[in-house]
């Protein structure tokens, strides 16, 4: 088999890390398999450069900030081939240049375009196990680019679609994918399996197991994908298409704190509003997620809509500066509120699903501010002092500690 395997910066934090990492690389090597490794830095290393820049200069250039930013997975992969090496096995590491990841030219937000995979394929005939640093790639310029935080996962699973691998196994610091957090919901249960679609809504809803475009990628290409521990040998979560058969009504809760909800009073109650609202925002890339329009009263009306917490200031900058475009009465905020989602593929066709969860709400006496849905999701907006509480009443209404419901 063709595998390959993802650790994240936890699992090679140290040199004990590295070395228990490098001997679960050459178990699986020696049973026959052709092994390409993809390593993110270790520990902390991409926040303490990331602190060491801004120490010298509050607003570096984005194209240094790149340069800087890739050593630290550079510096992993390093050590891992020794590691290898010290275990007597053939090893070599190679960076993006190397082993061309081409990517867009956007430094700090680059996406891959395309990988050559000759210099891989030969490392690999060649008998070496090949490790190859997450989180970067290279564009038009020769530049070194680095795809934004958490890429690695991105990496490995677009060099498993390219190099057709039979599986792209993600390592990282808890053994899979869970109904909810842990830490917050103590009952949540790990899933053997979910499909595509709902580990793009989960990771978009703030669970930070995968990289948002890695599960993408991932569905376009059909990668084999498993999220696991680097610490047990616990089975992992299979993130899959899922078959009609198996969609659970709800598979997963997700909590998000880091919202904040805007709301804009008294605009005119006349078409086009909404329009020019939303694209400003757009070109500002800020991203709108829940949005609610109240009915008009007296040629007025009252638009709210949640933005992520640290997308604020900006968002409410761009309001003020347009001011005279929309002649509102008022700019009204809120980040003491958070959104507490459910996602599952069967929800589509099932009736009740939200009555159900709202349900669940009602029960513990928690306000919904705001509800959106979409064909495998539905977010409430609640305040943020109620988020853990309704996590956990979600949680037990769909029964989703037992695997038979
Ligand atoms: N080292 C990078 C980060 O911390 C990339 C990654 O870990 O996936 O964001
Ligand atoms: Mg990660």
């Amino acid at each position: 088999m063709l595998i390959v395997k993802k650790f994240g910066g936890s699992s090679v934090a140290n040199a004990e890390r590295v070395k228990n990492v490098a001997n679960r690389i050459v178990e699986s090597y020696k049973e026959g398999n052709d092994v390409v490794v993809v390593l993110s830095a270790q520990g902390d290393t991409t926040d303490d450069l990331i602190a060491k820049a801004e120490e010298i200069n509050p607003n570096p250039s984005k194209r240094e900030m790149d340069m800087l930013l890739a050593t630290g997975e550079q510096q992993s992969v390093a050590l891992m081939a020794m590691a290898i090496h010290a275990l007597g096995v053939p090893a070599i590491s190679l960076n993006a240049s190397q082993c061309k990841i081409a990517s867009s030219s956007n430094y700090g937000n680059a996406r891959i375009k395309n990988i050559n995979s000759e210099r891989i394929f030969n490392e690999l005939d060649r008998k070496n196990i090949v490790i190859i640093t997450g989180f970067q790639g290279i564009n038009k310029f020769g530049d070194v680019t680095t795809l934004g935080r958490g890429g690695s996962d991105t990496s490995a699973v677009a060099l498993a679609a390219k190099l057709n691998a039979d599986l792209c196994e993600i390592y990282t610091d808890v053994d899979g994918v869970y109904t909810c957090d842990p830490r917050i919901v103590k009952k949540a249960r790990k899933l053997k399996e979910i499909s595509y679609d709902e580990m793009l809504e989960l990771a978009s809803l703030g669970a930070k197991v995968l990289h948002n475009r890695s599960v993408e990628l991932a569905k376009k290409y059909n990668v084999n994908l498993v999220v696991r521990s680097s610490l047990t040998n616990a089975e992992g979560t299979i993130v899959k298409e899922g078959s009609a058969v198996e969609r659970m009504l709800v598979n997963g809760v997700a909590v998000d704190k880091d919202v904040s909800r805007i709301a804009i009073i008294g605009v005119k109650n006349e078409p086009g509003i909404a329009f020019k609202l939303f694209s400003m925002l757009a070109k500002a890339k800020i991203s709108v997620d829940i949005i609610l329009q109240s009915i008009g009263r007296d040629d007025k009306k009252d638009i709210s809509f949640t933005v992520a917490s640290t997308d604020l200031n900006d968002a409410l900058k761009v309001m003020e500066n347009n001011k005279d475009r929309f002649a509102y009465e008022k700019i009204d905020h809120d980040d003491n509120v958070a959104k507490v989602s459910i996602v599952g593929s069967g929800m589509a066709t099932n009736a009740g699903v939200a009555a159900t969860m709202f349900e669940a709400l009602y029960n513990e006496n928690i306000n919904i501010r705001m509800i959106s849905t979409s064909e495998i999701k539905i977010s409430v907006l609640v305040d943020k002092n109620d988020a853990d509480r309704a996590a956990n009443a979600i949680h037990d209404k769909f029964m989703l500690e037992s695997e038979v419901r």
